[in-house]
């Protein structure tokens, strides 16, 4: 690789973009293009139970890997795992089983993907915005004390919980906010859909909190084509969550009656088998992300104005998305523009929650962070097999 800028001058203008750009076209020029941000990968058993599932008509709402997805995934996070469609699903779910009813308020970073929103609004609930620190760009639990103190007792008592979102993989301070949520009596429910694979402080996340929600869409670190989990420590609230996924059917097998408002939620057969074939990868896969990102991190040591997000201390992040941070919107919008000339996708990171039009009215803290850091931050190609095509 060739060395950047080794001198370590400033960039000035445009040179930075370009100095950005120019690395990411020598570093992934071994790579077939297009260049997506995240690509599934198959190598392992995925045709054979796929096959297994159409060869035996078991693809729909029960069957063999349903339940054994739903183990391996289980001992693989250490809590129980109930697989659902998707991860917007497991939200609702986790929101509901928590509790959350019309009119309640839910504590939502204002960056994070618009599904943990919405969520909070299928329940009649109203998205109260809270901002991120930098370090891992999740919810920030001395900013949000403050913010919780200042308030008067009648708007902090229509909070009921608050869901941290794990962004890009990097675990939030989950120690830090479950002492918030303690202090302030509220729930706390983990986004985990990006970071299937990560630990705080050497436990899984979605562990850490009351109930977690992951993602298996076909851009997450692996995939079932569509699906999600909730996860839960509780034995009996995973009991009920799949009594909710599957419209609340008793099992009497003479009648068919249904003891409460459920969902058709459930993770199809078909799905499933996919889904079990992935995760005997996925340790594999978490090596490889752990090596594309250390190679990321060397190639943007000499860029200044380029700053790569590594994992937050403590954690071990599954890095999904490869993040940097760069020095201003300008910046990014330039890099973005020339990488797109050279068939490599990089995007920005989503818009914060609170300019979207359906969000526009919510409550929010300061999101000063949030504001400064969101226009800045770019997610690198990150598909698990890049590493294998890297030019050395
Ligand atoms: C992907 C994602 C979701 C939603 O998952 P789906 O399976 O696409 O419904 C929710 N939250 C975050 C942070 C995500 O990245």
């Amino acid at each position: 690789m060739p060395s950047i800028n080794p001198t370590n001058t400033p960039y000035s203008g445009a040179a930075m973009p370009q100095a950005v750009s120019d690395a990411l076209v020598d570093f992934l020029s071994g790579q077939k293009k297009p260049v997506h941000l995240h690509e599934p990968y198959f190598t392992g058993n995925e045709k054979k139970y796929v096959a297994d599932c159409i060869e035996t008509g078991w693809v729909s709402s029960v069957g063999s890997y349903v339940d054994c997805f739903g183990k391996d995934l289980s001992d693989y996070v250490g809590a129980h795992a109930v697989p659902v469609m998707n991860g917007t699903a497991a939200l609702h779910l986790c929101l509901k089983m928590c509790g959350i009813k019309p009119g309640d308020e839910v504590l939502v970073p204002a960056l994070t993907f618009v599904a943990t929103a919405n969520a909070v609004s299928y329940c009649g609930a109203v998205s109260h915005f809270v901002d991120i620190e930098p370090g891992s760009l999740g919810v920030c639990p001395e900013k949000l004390r403050g913010y919780l103190e200042g308030l008067s007792e009648e708007a902090r008592g229509k909070i009921k919980a608050l869901i941290v979102t794990h962004i890009f993989g990097h675990p939030a301070d989950l120690e830090g906010l479950r002492a918030v949520c303690d202090e302030f009596d509220l729930v706390m429910i983990e986004d985990i859909a990006e970071a299937l694979g990560s630990t705080y402080k050497g436990r899984h996340v979605g562990t850490h909190g009351d109930m977690a929600a992951l993602s298996f869409n076909g851009n997450k670190i692996m995939t079932t084509g569509g699906g999600g989990a909730v996860i839960t420590k509780d034995a009996d609230q995973a009991a009920h969550a799949k009594h909710l996924t599957t419209v609340a059917k008793t099992p009497d097998p003479y009648t068919y009656i249904h003891d409460e408002v459920g969902y058709n939620y459930r993770m199809p057969n078909i799905n499933a088998a996919l889904g079990c074939a992935q995760l005997e990868s996925l340790d594999g896969y978490l090596a490889k992300k752990r090596k594309l990102a250390g190679a990321y991190e060397a190639l943007f040591a000499g860029i200044d104005g380029a700053e790569f997000m590594r994992e937050p201390e403590n954690t071990k992040s599954n890095y999904w998305l490869n993040t940097i941070l760069l020095d201003s919107v300008e910046s990014r919008n330039a890099v973005i523009d020339g990488l797109r000339e050279n068939d490599i996708h990089v995007r920005g990171a989503w818009e914060l929650l609170n300019h979207l039009d359906m969000y526009k009215a919510c409550p929010k803290m300061d999101l000063s962070v949030a504001e400064d850091l969101a226009p800045r931050v770019m997610n690198l190609p990150s598909s698990v097999f890049l590493v294998d095509d890297l030019q050395a």
